[in-house]
């Protein structure tokens, strides 16, 4: 190809050097390449022209041919505008400039025959349009042009100085003239005609210039296809060169302590899946690779015990292990949980907070560096540089969302060779994200809860019932369960969420009264031991309802607690909802889960709710959250990076992400190193992607 596509756009004829800044600035558009990876939002059909006395007062973008018969100055400062009489056979409209009146009436010339083309609102009951953009019609017949006409991205500065969508639909055309439309192809021969992929010259000339809606729709296919695939495309061959570079620390032996813990201490039977999780995570700490695991499950079902097995592998094997969670709540409860299970095999645990005492932090530090202390558990603190293993060989961070993808690597070199890392998550991730995010790592999924559960019921009750939930509360702890009461807190309005907890509390604590209730409160702003102190009694069973804010969220585990109520529900998202709803039917008794809120609701609060009073499937509900939230929000914004695709869609392009991943790794498998003919397309696009860190800016 003669072109280079890496020309800067200055050098296209009618791009000068001050559009080419403007360009640059506002859309990052640089080279040839990047004005041809603008994919444009939207379509408009210009097959159709209006007559002014067809026009509506529908606010659409239309277009219309007619004559502008007279120029004039209206109204006086910030109501100036010039005011154009554009007349047709049928009848007169306005054309109307709030700025460049003078430039305007210049260019413009009188009885020729125009397309404008723009919205149109009624303004003293004349039809006005706007800022129209217009054309000559000879200029406009001559144009490349088609049936749709591609609307492209902009911003309000591009169209203040004149690059409206006309131009830049332009100086695209432009480009095509120059490069004749010719560019190389980024997908092997055979993938396209398994998929009926239309080439790539084809594909861009069309998602710019669309012959028809059918046409449209192939390029947009291939296109989108493409994005999805190298993104796939590149993850797995992270993972793949990953295991074939990085050595992990092979944990060859199953020892005593798994034995021992497996065969005695065991509190119960392991469900199928847990089972079969571990015989994946097994496989990869015997092989030879560094694990990079994401261990996916629903609320409940039995992660935790995973983790321990996996950490007794590497004790077995002389390494040590490590086990990070997002809150201090969740670490001290990890730490409690595990050490009551450990207790029989002698193992030294230790617990490490931003809280821990300087003196107790001491004592970790050295007893980690003598290799004494064989699994730390604890928040961020374990992250700090000042925290030495002697040999980790495995790290476990539990609700990874929670953390971002630096404290991951940070990890990493805990150790000369990086240890083996499983992360888990708190609630299911819909797959597509899981795909895109996590799409590096293997994934194992916890798909089946342990036997016995019973599903939990969850309504919906409004405010002013609240007396009838109090007495339903009532009975539930005569029969000697436990009850948890949440309120939100929201970060921007902190004060009033607190001042909400407090009146709720009040209140709870007034039907409530001691001595025949005891109350536990837990919120923010108490120090971490009185946290910690309120939740053992309310572990212990020494207090009946614990009132809180969203900071039991993840994780705490009290089997005999059997109701959630949940304050202001509407105000919750889903994941969160879910999540706190986890916190109930963890023993044998039927649980329950009541969702308070007041009677105005939103149509994404009414969709909420109602997901959460008909299913209890996580998994489902992640994917009603991915729909009412978009992909950015859930995943938080470190990791949001994949998710923002240029043509392509994580929650309406679903199917063809799938597509793009089980044909990324069918051609992997077959030939990783992409040395066949066949694939060296493929090889070259992907080498080119080093190099830029924009997706788009190799795949022409
Ligand atoms: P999560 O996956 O949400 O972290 P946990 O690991 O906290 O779930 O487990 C939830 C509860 O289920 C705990 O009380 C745990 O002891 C119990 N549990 C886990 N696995 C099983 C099993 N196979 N059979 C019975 N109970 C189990
Ligand atoms: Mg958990």
């Amino acid at each position: 190809m003669s072109i280079n596509l890496q020309t800067p756009i200055d050098y296209l004829k009618g791009v000068g050097s001050s559009r080419a800044t403007l360009l640059k600035k506002e859309l990052g558009i640089a080279t040839f390449q990047d004005l041809l990876n603008l994919f444009p939002n939207r379509y408009l059909d210009r097959t159709k022209y209006f007559k002014i006395n067809e026009l509506v007062n529908s606010n659409a973008e239309i277009q219309v041919i007619g004559r502008i018969i007279k120029f004039q100055d209206v109204g006086t400062g910030r109501a100036k505008r010039l005011v154009a009489t554009f007349t047709d056979q049928t009848g007169s409209m306005e054309l109307v400039w709030f700025r460049g009146a003078k430039w305007i009436k210049e260019s413009l010339k009188l009885n020729t025959d125009y397309v404008v083309f723009g919205k149109t609102n009624v303004f003293a009951n004349k039809h006005s349009m706007p800022h129209p953009e217009i054309e000559l019609l000879s200029e406009h017949e001559n144009g490349l042009r088609s049936a749709m006409q591609a609307i492209y991205p902009s911003t309000e500065k591009l169209s203040n100085r004149g690059i409206s969508n006309r131009v830049i639909t332009k100086i695209m055309q432009q480009l095509f003239l120059e490069t004749k439309g010719k560019f190389s192809e980024t997908l092997p021969e055979n993938l396209r005609s398994d998929l009926k992929l239309i080439t790539k010259s084809e594909a861009l000339f069309n998602i710019h210039f669309p012959k028809n809606s059918e046409l449209l729709s192939k390029a947009q296919f291939r296109l989108k296809f493409e994005e999805l695939f190298y993104i796939q495309l590149q993850l797995i061959l992270k993972n793949l060169i990953h295991k074939s570079k990085i050595k992990g620390f092979p944990f060859t032996e199953i020892g005593t302590y798994f034995n021992t813990f497996f065969t005695q201490h065991l509190p119960f039977e392991l469900t199928g899946a847990q089972k079969r999780v571990l015989k994946e995570i097994r496989n990869d700490l015997g092989s030879n690779a560094q694990m990079n695991r994401l261990l996916q499950g629903d609320v409940g079902s039995g992660k935790t015990i995973v983790a321990l097995m996996t950490m007794l592998m590497a004790l077995d094997n002389g390494f040590q292990a490590c086990l990070m969670a997002p809150t201090e709540i969740l670490s001290v409860q990890h730490y409690n949980g595990l050490l009551e299970l450990c207790k029989p095999l002698n193992i030294r645990i230790e617990l490490l907070t931003g809280s821990s005492k300087t003196s107790k932090r001491k004592t970790i530090h050295e007893a980690l560096e003598s290799g004494d202390l064989q699994i730390l558990i604890g928040t961020h603190a374990l992250l700090e540089d000042k925290v030495k293993f002697k040999n980790l060989g495995l790290a476990i961070i539990d609700e990874q969302h929670r953390f971002g993808v630096e404290q991951r690597s940070k990890l990493w070199k805990k150790n000369t060779n990086p240890p083996h890392v499983l992360v888990m998550t708190a609630t299911p991730i819909p797959r597509t994200l899981a795909m895109s995010v996590y799409g590096d790592l293997d994934i194992s999924m916890i798909d089946e809860l342990p036997a016995g559960r019973q599903p939990i019921k969850t309504v919906h009750r409004f405010d002013n019932n609240r007396l009838k939930v109090f007495n339903f509360i009532r009975q539930e702890i005569k029969k000697g369960r436990q009850v948890y009461v949440v309120y939100p807190l929201i970060q921007e309005s902190e004060s009033m969420d607190y001042k909400d907890l407090m009146d709720g509390y009040e209140s709870i604590a007034r039907d409530f009264p001691m001595p025949e209730f005891q109350i536990s409160i837990v919120h923010g702003k108490m120090k971490p031991a009185d946290k910690e102190f309120e939740m053992q009694r309310f572990v212990k069973g020494e207090t009946q309802i614990m009132v809180a804010t969203t900071v039991i969220e993840v994780g705490v585990n009290v089997p005999n607690a059997s109701v959630m109520i949940i304050e202001s529900a509407e105000r919750f998202g889903l994941s969160q909802l879910h999540q706190l709803r986890g916190r109930v039917g963890r023993g044998s008794e039927q649980s329950y889960c009541i969702l308070m809120t007041s009677h105005k609701l939103s149509e994404d609060s009414k969709t909420r709710l109602q997901t959460m009073v008909r299913t209890n499937d996580g998994f489902e509900i992640a994917e009603v959250d991915l729909n009412l939230r978009g992909p950015g929000d859930i995943m938080g914004k470190q990791q949001s990076g994949i998710l923002n695709l240029r043509i392509a869609d994580m929650v309406k392009d679903k199917d063809l992400l799938e597509l793009a991943r089980f044909h990324a790794k069918k051609i992997l498998n077959n030939d990783p190193s992409l040395a066949l003919e066949s694939n060296k397309v493929i090889l070259n696009t992907y080498k080119q992607m080093g190099k830029y860190k924009n997706i788009w800016n190799y795949i022409s």
